[in-house]
């Protein structure tokens, strides 16, 4: 404060210094010679503790020899210390604040340069208006302690240490006297323990009238260079003991004001600087609000400077909320304190610290930090932009790129749909997805696909038939659009079909249909949850993706199960292709060969066929292949393997059948074919008959070893007439 003294100015010089191993009556003899409050105790030229008149008060001394203890025993340490540029408010503060009466004055080389003590505050403080303003009554409320004079001294230590004071009134039959610390400190030196009070009090004792202002009391105390006056009503009772010290908080009180008000003085000149600064230029204001991110700047104590609109909008707070105000987490712990963490890093780096911050609704912020210093003051300036819709996209995209690489490497569908299912329910918390499947007709469901609903429910759902009230996925299918349900206990929509979502606990659910790009419909893409909730805003994009990646999961799937039928299907007949029969055929050999079982083969021609066709068409001639197909299919058994091998050739693999059993089968499918007619549009019934090549499977054999060998037998079957069978030799 202007016009404080500085501690240099007022303190003492002298420094009254001994050993730690001092004995305790010697530092109280050199104390009492000096008129000094205190001792410093020294070793190496460093202070190690102070022995004070109060520390006095406090020890025990039953006996000489404990006044024989060395002073290291009863010192008070660390020794506080102050620098001489210190104003005396500062050490006015710390007296009160840390309830001390003498600091030790050294100067920035580490040299002990002086004491200075309560006194000299009191002594010197400059405040003396409040002095003259208060009256005595107003801090002398301490009633006093009196002791007879005859009390031995050893009670009266006792006492001052119970009540925890420094001073009591000692009277006899006419006067009434004083005993202080610095009295002790003469009993100790002299070795006085067992004399009584009255032999060490200092008589009379000096008395002030309650109503006499402070600053009379203040004039005693330097003059008589005391530090207790005795305080008496307008009788001349004594009512109450004035210590220097409570003088000293009137002061220490007046000047903490003095202090507060002068940096609150001091920082709003501060602010009003930086508002100045801040709103001189309405263009900054303009170009930080029309820019798409969030600007703040605090100061060094975590106020708000600069809060753009953007940021207010972060936030959630206005902008004229903020400004001025503190933000507790961005300061320091204390004034000239750490940082905390995020700041810390970035002040010790030299670097912007860059980091995403979660807003509590979830959107996600990437902010960068800067400290700077301008003018001296430390700023931290944080810019943050929302990268919500970023990091979703690219979520989703990480998603995509997941799918699409396990329908690469050729995963089952059903593996692809459980990934989509809770890939989806990872971007959708409290959704369960399931994907439910429609049959090649469009209208039934035949499976879904739901990670995490029970068996039971999605089982619940197949065999249901697409319509207006087949649940949302149904519904949806149906009307050709998204179908949602907030209840689905009472919606028309589950009639008859609440139970099982009740027992699941689902209680809401959003239908999306599924449409190849040709229209055709192939199932639904529905999310259930326990509760209805609203759909947020990100949450369409999401259901829109899943719902195209489960479409062309699908699709991909039935393109390359149709790509297979055709590969291994002839169209005409449905039976196996001459490819897909030999590989077939292969395989059934081998295991024949491994198990050393029975095989054989036939043979199949149509007898005639180009007449059939040149006669009657080639329509008619279609429908004859077909007859036959059918016929071939139903006399034999489902685990023949049989193919079209050429235009109106055939081919069967019969395992586990020698001579007899092929025989058998051949004549019989001779028979059949024999019996039956082919219907063509506007002809009559026509017949037609095949001829048929045995081949039966001999060590060594492959098949086209063997189909050779049936296709020989078959020529002499044609050979013999036609409409018959022939076995094949060995030879053939
Ligand atoms: P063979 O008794 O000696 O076997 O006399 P074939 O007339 O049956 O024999 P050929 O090999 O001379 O004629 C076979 C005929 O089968 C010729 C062809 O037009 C007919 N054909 C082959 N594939 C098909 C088909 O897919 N549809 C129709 N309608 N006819 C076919
Ligand atoms: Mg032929
Ligand atoms: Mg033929």
């Amino acid at each position: 404060m202007k016009g404080d003294y500085l501690v240099a100015e007022v303190m003492q010089r002298e420094l009254l210094e001994c050993a730690p191993h001092t004995p305790v009556a010697t530092a109280a003899a050199r104390m009492r010679a000096a008129g000094c409050g205190s001792i410093l105790i020294v070793e190496n030229d460093l202070p190690r503790g102070i022995w004070t008149a109060s520390d006095a008060l406090s020890g025990t001394f039953n006996s000489v020899a404990d006044l024989q203890q060395p002073v290291r025993a009863l010192m008070s340490a660390p020794v506080r210390q102050i620098s001489p540029e210190a104003t005396l408010g500062e050490a006015a503060q710390r007296f009160q604040r840390e309830g001390i009466r003498h600091l030790l004055v050294v100067d920035e080389n580490g040299q002990r340069c002086g004491m200075v003590t309560q006194t000299d505050v009191v002594r010197h403080q400059a405040a003396a208006s409040c002095l003259t303003a208060r009256d005595v009554a107003s801090v002398a409320r301490r009633r006093p302690v009196i002791v007879t004079a005859d009390r031995p001294l050893a009670e009266v230590r006792a006492e001052l240490r119970q009540q925890g004071i420094d001073a009591l009134v000692v009277c006899d039959d006419e006067r009434m006297g004083i005993i202080t610390g610095s009295d002790i400190v003469g009993a100790l030196a002299d070795a006085q323990l067992d004399i009584a009070a009255g032999a060490i009090a200092h008589f009379p004792l000096l008395t002030i009238r309650q109503d006499e202002p402070l600053f009379a009391a203040r004039r005693i105390f330097a003059r008589q260079g005391i530090r207790h006056l005795g305080v008496t009503d307008a009788h001349g009772s004594l009512v109450s003991l004035l210590a220097f010290s409570d003088i000293l908080d009137v002061i220490e009180s007046d000047y903490v004001r003095d202090l507060l008000a002068e940096i609150e003085w001091q920082a709003q000149q501060v602010k009003e600087g930086q508002r100045q600064l801040v709103h001189q230029t309405g263009l900054t204001e303009a170009i930080l609000n029309a820019l798409p991110i969030g600007v703040q700047v605090r100061n060094a104590i975590g106020e708000y400077l600069i809060v753009n609109e953007q940021a207010a909008e972060f936030l959630g707070r206005p902008a004229a909320d903020l400004l001025g105000q503190r933000d507790e987490a961005s300061a320091p712990a204390t004034d000239g304190g750490e940082w905390p963490d995020d700041a810390a890093r970035l002040a010790s780096e030299h670097h912007p610290f860059v980091r995403e911050q979660v807003l509590p609704d979830g959107r996600i912020l990437l902010a960068h930090q800067h400290q700077v210093e301008v003018d001296g003051a430390a700023l931290l300036i944080d810019a943050a932009m929302d990268v919500t819709d970023w990091k979703r996209a690219d979520a989703l995209m990480v998603s995509e790129h997941r799918i699409l690489e396990l329908i690469a490497v050729g995963e089952p569908l059903s593996v692809i749909l459980s990934e989509i299912c809770q890939q989806t329910e990872r971007h959708m918390p409290g959704a369960s997805c399931a994907i439910e499947l429609l049959d090649g007709d469009g209208v039934t469901f035949r499976d879904a696909v739901a990670p995490s609903l029970s068996d039971e429910f999605r089982s619940q759902r197949i065999g249901l038939a697409v319509g207006p009230t087949a649940e949302a996925a149904g519904a949806a299918v149906y009307l050709g659009h998204p179908v949602r349900v907030d209840d689905i206990a009472s919606s028309p929509l589950w009639a008859g079909r609440h139970a099982c979502a009740a027992q699941n606990g689902m209680q809401a659910c959003w239908s999306t249909p599924l449409f190849s790009a040709g229209r055709r419909a192939l199932g639904a893409f529905s999310l259930y949850f326990h509760a209805p909730r609203p759909e947020l805003p990100h949450e369409q994009t999401v259901v829109t993706h899943a719902a195209r990646l489960a479409t062309v999961a699908i699709e991909h799937y039935r393109h390359l199960s149709e790509l297979r039928r055709l590969a291994t299907t002839d169209p005409l007949t449905n039976l196996n292709t001459r490819a897909h029969f030999l590989a077939q055929a292969e395989a059934e050999l081998a295991r024949t060969v491994r198990f050393e079982r029975a095989l054989a083969v036939l043979m199949i021609d149509l007898d005639h066929f180009k007449r059939v066709n040149d006669s009657n068409g080639h329509a008619v001639g279609d429908e004859a292949l077909r007859l036959f197909a059918r016929v071939f299919a139903d006399e034999t058994r489902s685990v023949d393997l049989l193919g079209r091998i050429g235009g109106e050739e055939f081919a069967a693999v019969l395992p586990e059948t020698g001579e007899e059993g092929a025989q058998e089968a051949a004549e019989r499918i001779r028979r059949a074919v024999e019996a039956v007619r082919c219907v063509g549009a506007g002809h009559a019934p026509i017949a037609f008959t095949v001829s048929i090549g045995i081949a039966i499977h001999h060590a060594g054999d492959s098949i086209d070893t063997l189909l050779a060998r049936a296709d020989r037998a078959l020529y002499r079957a044609k050979d013999a007439g036609r409409n018959r069978c022939a076995l094949a030799s060995v030879d053939d």
